[in-house]
Order: C-alpha cells, then sequence, then structure tokens
C-alpha cells in the first residue's frame, strides 16, 4: 500500500483549482478533498460542509485559538482556513487528499510543517490559467462574483500568478484535458515515490 499524502493546488481565483479536482477524481474516485473553513458566504448551489464549512467571524477566530488550523490566512477579505484533524487522519490512513489553498497558505505550511514531513506526505502544485485575459473571461463567465469581488479577484490575480516559481510543478490550464492529464501524471508520479512505496509488497 502507498503511503498517504496530499497535493495543495494553488493559483488565483478562476484558474480551474477546483474543476481540475473533479477531473481528476473522476479517474481516483478514493481521492479526499479538504474541505477548508471559511467566513466568505456560501455562493448558489454550495454545501456547508461538501463545498467548504461555512464560518462566522467568531467561529473561525476560535478555531485559530483552539489550533485547529494547519494553516489559515486572509484571502481577498475573507478567513479560509485548512482544519488540522481531517488531513493527518487521511495521510495516517494511507489516503490522498487535494486541498485548495492561496499562496500564503502554501508558504505557512513549507514554513511550519517539518522537513520529513513535507518531503514524505506533500506536493506542491500551481494551477495557472494561460494569461490574465482568459482568467477575466472565465471569471466572468462563471458569474459568481460580485463586480467588487470580481475586481478584488482579478487585481490580487497578478500578484499571486508571481509566486508559480515557489511551487514543484505547474499547470497552465488551457485545454482542460490537457491541464488534467498533467495532473493525473503528477498524481501517479507522487504515488511512485519510493518514500510512497514499499518492496517486496506484503501480499
Ligand atoms: P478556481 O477553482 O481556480 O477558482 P474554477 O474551477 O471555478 O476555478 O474555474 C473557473 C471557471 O473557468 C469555471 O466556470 C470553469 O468551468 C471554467 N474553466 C475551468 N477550466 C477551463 C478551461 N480549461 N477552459 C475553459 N473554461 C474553464
Ligand atoms: P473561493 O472563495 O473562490 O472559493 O476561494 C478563494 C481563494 O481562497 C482561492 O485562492 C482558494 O485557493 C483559497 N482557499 C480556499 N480554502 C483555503 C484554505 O483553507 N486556506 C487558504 N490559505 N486558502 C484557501
Amino acid at each position: 500500500m502507498s503511503q498517504g499524502f496530499a497535493i495543495v493546488l494553488s493559483g488565483p481565483s478562476g484558474a480551474g483549482k477546483s474543476t481540475l479536482f473533479h477531473r481528476l477524481k473522476e479517474d481516483f474516485p478514493q481521492l479526499l478533498f479538504s474541505i477548508s473553513c471559511t467566513t466568505r458566504p456560501p455562493r448558489p448551489g454550495e454545501k456547508d460542509g461538501v463545498d467548504y464549512h461555512f464560518y462566522s467571524q467568531e467561529l473561525f477566530h476560535h478555531g485559530i485559538q483552539r489550533g485547529d488550523f494547519l494553516e489559515y490566512a486572509n484571502v481577498h477579505g475573507n478567513f479560509y482556513g485548512t482544519p488540522k484533524a481531517p488531513l493527518l487522519n487521511a495521510i495516517q490512513k494511507g489516503r490522498i487528499m487535494v486541498l485548495d489553498i492561496d499562496v500564503q497558505g502554501a508558504r505557512q505550511m513549507r514554513t511550519l510543517l517539518p522537513p520529513d514531513f513535507l518531503q514524505d506526505h506533500m506536493e506542491f502544485v500551481f494551477v495557472a490559467p494561460p494569461s490574465l485575459e482568459i482568467l477575466e473571461e472565465r471569471l466572468r463567465k462563471r458569474g459568481t462574483e460580485t463586480p467588487e469581488s470580481l475586481k478584488r479577484r482579478l487585481e490580487n490575480a497578478r500578484k499571486e500568478l508571481e509566486a508559480w516559481p515557489e511551487y514543484q510543478y505547474l499547470v497552465v490550464n488551457d485545454q482542460l484535458d490537457k491541464a488534467a492529464n498533467e495532473l493525473k501524471a503528477i498524481l501517479l508520479a507522487a504515488t511512485c515515490k519510493t518514500q510512497r512505496r514499499t518492496w517486496p509488497t506484503t501480499p
């Protein structure tokens, strides 16, 4: 059996992280998704406990004080945090978990987690749009943002994109099939790393 690990997906809002996760899940139904906590209000169709755990400011700050989060950050004016327990539990059980977190959260993980843990259990993938123009077009078409939120996300995108060299992998989401195949290849290669395998295998 392979050792558990986590794949962090970062990239500007609208880059396609969520779409790519759902494509990956078609090929790897056993994949887990890390359900973040956020103070952002739900979008139409989003379900509490499925897409996010939707928290009040108060609840989120209690979570910080209790040390519930592996990392947390203020992104586009709302708080987002990764619950610690489900991720550690998934890794311990040999599962693969995908995290959709921003560049600040990924930086915290690389700084705070012990080097051995990072080496054995974490992979960092940056998802970029082919251009800022296409990013804007996709975000507009998605139709989930208010004009203010759209403006803020686009303003932040330029800065976020500069972070791509900090990652181990870059997937440019131009053609969805190609990008999904690249992510699948990353997942398969990550599964084959020696630190995640045993040999001879037990029957
Ligand atoms: P993120 O999770 O990074 O914010 P989404 O997965 O919601 O981004 O994608 C943003 C929008 O772009 C969605 O409406 C999605 O359907 C669309 N999209 C994603 N990938 C592509 C692609 N390769 N080509 C065209 N549209 C795409
Ligand atoms: P959205 O509001 O579009 O769902 O997400 C906005 C941004 O928040 C995205 O860049 C996403 O990666 C990031 N995000 C979602 N969950 C977390 C989290 O738990 N921690 C951090 N740091 N960022 C997150």
